[in-house]
């Protein structure tokens, strides 16, 4: 664990709803999600501002019930100004933490062609440029390697720019191999890189879903996960109770390793993530 921050967070990640019925839905899991009292909830942005009024509409809601938020800031297809308008609508909400991403921009919408940022280390720099200390910065790091990074080595170097930017402490991609993460907190500690790097974790409910996932953002599925989960087709009671017991595992290993806190990517969905944090015996789980 990392000595700038000894106290174990456990964040649960949220996307804005597409209508207003999957809005009010939310609201009812995300009141279900609160009763564990997670140190915050952080809600995607898609990148080129695909989500601004579901994700604005989602923080606003989240900061009316009083609820730690960080809003994530996709820059890729942005200008400077977008970007500042954003930190300033988040800054008069009394929101001082952010999720700082490249993000992928949507097919249709053009490479990147016409923003001012290429990579998530200028937009954090910028952060720090614009408002000082303000915001906490987490940025995205990759047990399993990004899929566009050269190699392995390039990739960590491009971590460690985020970092000498100014991020406090990196989310991972979700992966299901412990030893990809504990490889790649042993190789930033050799890089003296020491923020806390805290393991995204993806719950097992859909094998489809999860399948198309992992291929889009380069996740892999061990060949033993996968082999159980084709197989139990349809039957979607055994596929959870199958990826319960393998994420829980997962998360067992994790923080028996050190790891410092678990950042739940909830699908919006809070009784799969519950499940886990009550198994688990995280704090505020009763
Ligand atoms: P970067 O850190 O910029 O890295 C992207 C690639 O470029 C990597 O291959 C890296 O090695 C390379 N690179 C980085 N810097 C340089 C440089 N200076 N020179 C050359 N190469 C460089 N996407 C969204 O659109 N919205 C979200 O809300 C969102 N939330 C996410 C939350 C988490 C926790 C994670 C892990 C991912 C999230 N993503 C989100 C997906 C993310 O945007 C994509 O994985 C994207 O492809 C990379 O974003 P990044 O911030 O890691 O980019």
């Amino acid at each position: 664990m990392s000595p700038q921050d000894p106290t174990p967070t456990y964040s649960l990640e949220l996307f804005p709803p597409k209508t207003a019925e999957r809005m009010e839905r939310l609201k009812g899991e995300i009141a279900t999600l609160n009763t564990v009292a997670p140190r915050y909830f952080s809600v995607t942005y898609g990148a080129g501002g695909s989500t601004r009024k579901g994700t604005f509409e989602t923080v606003s809601w989240l900061r009316r019930q009083g609820i730690d938020t960080a809003p994530h800031l996709a820059c890729i297809g942005s200008t400077q100004g977008e970007v500042l308008e954003l930190l300033e609508h988040y800054r008069e909400q009394g929101i001082d933490r952010l999720v700082a991403l490249r993000g992928d921009l949507p097919s249709g919408m053009g490479g990147g062609i016409g923003g001012d940022f290429r990579y998530a280390n200028e937009l954090v720099a910028f952060i720090r440029e614009r408002t000082g200390d303000h915001f906490r910065i987490e940025v995205a790091a990759y047990p399993e390697y990004h899929p566009q990074s050269g190699t392995p080595d390039r990739d960590l170097a491009n971590f460690k720019r985020k970092v000498e930017a100014g991020a406090d402490a990196a989310i991972t991609q979700y992966f299901y191999n412990a030893d990809a993460y504990f490889a790649l907190v042993e190789r930033c500690q050799a890089l003296g890189i020491d923020i806390p790097i805290v393991p995204g974790i993806m719950p097992i409910t859909n094998h489809s879903q999860l399948a198309r996932f992992s291929d889009a953002c380069g996740a892999e599925i061990p060949r033993w996960i996968r082999r159980r989960l084709e197989g139990f087709g349809d039957d979607l009671a055994s596929t959870r109770e199958f990826g319960h017991q393998v994420v829980l595992q997962l998360c067992r290993r994790l923080l028996e390793g050190g790891a410092p806190g678990l950042h739940f990517y909830t699908m919006n969905q809070s009784g799969p993530t519950l499940r886990l944090w009550r198994d688990l015996g995280l704090p505020g789980g009763a």
